[in-house]
């Protein structure tokens, strides 16, 4: 292995603040702090340089940015193709040649697979061609639920190609999720595979997806042969798809798309118990993908990043598809567990493949705090040059430790701040630029405007605390719309008006050179092992099951996953508490949402803190679980119970 280079020094004056070295400095895309003053001078036109400069246009806009509030677009007019820049236009070069796609399989017999450019773009073309013989058009839905496979991307870049809006589901969620997506969206076809490896036992997706499907407007299934398992095919409804690609043709013209075309739908939690469908439009998302990829992880031809977000959320769609690909690097990708056979299969995959750019999540890096710093050390981990983290506020020990542990005390850690809706990074450090603080994500990205504002929209002062907002122009990867549901969308304008986008973060002006600590959700909305998931959601599945009559979820802070739900249950009369009956709604949990929802503790309690006129005060019981001051209870319908919950919670 070569000689590991310093990236970072320490800041002289302040202990565990970082700067960017000289070798960082000299070979990052951006190391001149002018870009930021040069961005907010003019943010339109900041963005059309970048437009034009990072992504191929069929033809180009007319108009820059047009806000008719609460609406706005981006290059308007413009017409591009997504996968045309992210393979097409790397075909006339010597990237063509290079690995897109490198995938480790979980089992760690099995062979990996490479794909190279031209493999990439071969198997999308095909793809397209199968989905267009399967009847779908320009602007139909496809939903994609499938694991970490390379056929994830091939799927996702064959819609993009002839112009099919994909909406991913999470393998992980249940049938039932992904029947409410699909009716929603309503769906033509579903792409999903036989089964997937995880923790080295085989699980049937197959199953899941066949639930997904009953009652919804889907006509056909395309199903990749993963595991060889034994699954049910429904005759005139299902098919492989090895067999289907064996007389695609090789090659399919890209549609030519509107810069305001969506290019995706991507099922996200809110307050209500409802996933509402955000909706990313092309040529924005496209330019914010492509230029967040390259200067936040600084990337260059010779590169492997690998982020480790599984596609089902949206950092698996910017950072683990479009972005790198547009970029034309080396992307690494992982099937399953990274514990598995041991907890240093991450590490181990990082050394064999000498991962350069690693992009993952805090809770992961405190599971392997919680694992021990002997895994990774059984590794040489000396290609690593930069660290990222994505999904949750990052605490002090968790940061230092990726930073010594896993980066030698010689990597930058982009800590990024952003969401589902703003479709790439929007706050982080940039590596050339710094400075690296431990939970402070850093600043804007160059050509957006965020503030941070008190409770009647004032802008707090530095070293306060208050509500994160976006300011005009909003950055071109946002959000242009809710599926189907205007009045939803309109919320994220309705907190301050429509001059702020409100994100639901609170958050800390932390100096004057405009750097943010991100402080949490201030809605009901969790963090859970950087999933989101909706308390409402939850208390949904749970109320539905035959014997609960009310139920009230909210979020508690984890050691680990940073926060998890605990689940205040009242029964119906005759139904007594046990552990069989918790065991029986972690089941119906699994089975309604999956997995990743199942309550942390479940309390069972009479009755639950009530106003007069009946609401259930989630105040109170956040409070009980944080070990907090309760606060007023004077507006309560039954303060007694109080003091009943307080014995409960313990
Ligand atoms: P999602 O839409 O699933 O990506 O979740 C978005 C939410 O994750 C944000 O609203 C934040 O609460 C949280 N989040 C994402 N990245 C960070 C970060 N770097 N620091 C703090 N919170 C983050």
């Amino acid at each position: 292995m070569f000689k590991p280079i310093t990236w970072v020094k320490k800041d002289p004056e302040k202990n565990n603040v970082f700067w960017p070295s000289d070798e960082l400095k000299k070979r990052a895309w951006v190391s001149d702090e002018s870009i930021y003053a040069e961005a907010t001078k003019d943010p339109v036109a900041f963005w059309t340089k970048l437009a034009s400069e990072g992504i191929n246009w069929f033809k180009k806009w007319d108009e820059t940015y047009r806000w008719e509030p609460p609406y706005y677009k981006w290059f308007v007019n413009g017409k591009l193709n997504v996968s045309y820049n992210a393979l097409d236009r790397h075909m006339k070069s010597w990237i063509r040649n290079k690995a897109a796609i490198i995938w480790e399989p979980e089992p760690p017999d099995e062979k990996e697979r490479v794909l190279t450019y031209f493999d990439l773009y071969r198997e999308v073309n095909k793809f397209a061609n199968v989905l267009k013989g399967l009847g779908v058009k320009k602007g139909d839905r496809v939903g994609i639920y499938l694991p970490m496979i390379p056929e994830v991307q091939i799927a996702m870049l064959a819609c993009a190609r002839i112009g099919a809006i994909h909406n991913v589901v999470f393998s992980a969620f249940s049938g039932k999720s992904l029947q409410e997506r699909m009716l929603d969206a309503e769906a033509k076809v579903l792409v999903t595979a036989d089964g997937y490896y995880r923790r080295g036992k085989q699980i049937n997706l197959k199953a899941e997806a066949d639930r997904g499907v009953e009652g919804t407007p889907i006509q056909k299934v395309v199903v990749v042969k993963r595991t060889g398992m034994d699954v049910n095919m429904v005759e005139g409804r299902d098919q492989w798809w090895h067999e289907l690609m064996k007389n695609a043709g090789n090659y399919c013209k890209p549609e030519v798309m509107e810069s305001e075309d969506i290019l995706f739908i991507l099922y996200t939690s809110g307050t209500t118990g409802k996933p509402k469908g955000v909706e990313h439009h092309t040529g924005g998302y496209a330019v914010q993908a492509y230029w967040t990829t390259k200067w936040d992880f600084d990337l260059r031809d010779e590169d492997v990043f690998w982020c480790t977000a599984d596609i089902g959320w949206i950092t698996g769609h910017t950072y683990s598809c479009y972005g790198p690909l547009m970029c034309g690097v080396t992307m690494l990708e992982y099937e399953s567990s990274p514990d598995y056979p041991q907890p240093d299969r991450w590490w181990s995959i990082i050394e064999k493949y000498g991962v350069t750019v690693f992009y993952t999540a805090p809770t992961a890096i405190r599971m392997f705090m919680q694992w021990g710093e002997e895994w990774p050390k059984k590794h040489n981990l000396n290609s690593l040059r930069i660290l990222g983290t994505v999904g949750e506020p990052i605490n002090e020990e968790a940061w230092l430790w990726y930073f010594y542990k896993i980066g030698g005390g010689r990597c930058p850690i982009i800590d990024t701040w952003w969401q589902t809706e703003t479709g790439g990074t929007l706050i982080n450090a940039l590596p050339g630029i710094g400075p690296f603080i431990p939970t402070v994500a850093g600043r804007s990205f160059p050509g957006t405007l965020h503030d941070i504002l008190d409770e009647s929209g004032n802008p707090v002062p530095v070293g306060e605390g208050g509500y994160l907002v976006q300011k005009p122009p909003f950055a071109p990867g946002m959000l242009r719309d809710i599926w189907r549901n205007p009045e939803r969308y309109k919320e994220y304008f309705s907190a301050y008006g429509e001059k702020f986008y409100y994100t639901s973060d609170g958050a800390r002006r932390w100096d004057k050179l405009g750097d943010i600590r991100l402080t949490g959700r201030v809605d009901d909305v969790m963090k859970v092992a950087g999933h989101r998931l909706s308390t409402a959601e939850l208390e949904n599945a749970i109320t539905s099951h035959e014997a609960v009559v009310e139920c009230a979820v909210v979020a508690s802070p984890h050691e680990i996953k940073g926060e998890v739900p605990i689940a205040f249950v009242t029964l119906k009369g005759g139904v007594e508490p046990s552990d069989e009956l918790v065991k029986d709604l972690m089941k119906h949990v699994d089975a309604t949402i999956g997995p990743t929802a199942r309550p942390h503790r479940t309390i069972f309690t009479e009755e639950l803190p009530k106003t007069r006129s009946g609401k259930i005060m989630r105040r109170i019981l956040k409070s009980l679980v944080r070990d907090e001051p309760i606060g007023d209870t004077t507006t309560l319908m039954n303060p007694e119970s109080v003091e009943r919950l307080k014995k409960l919670v313990g």
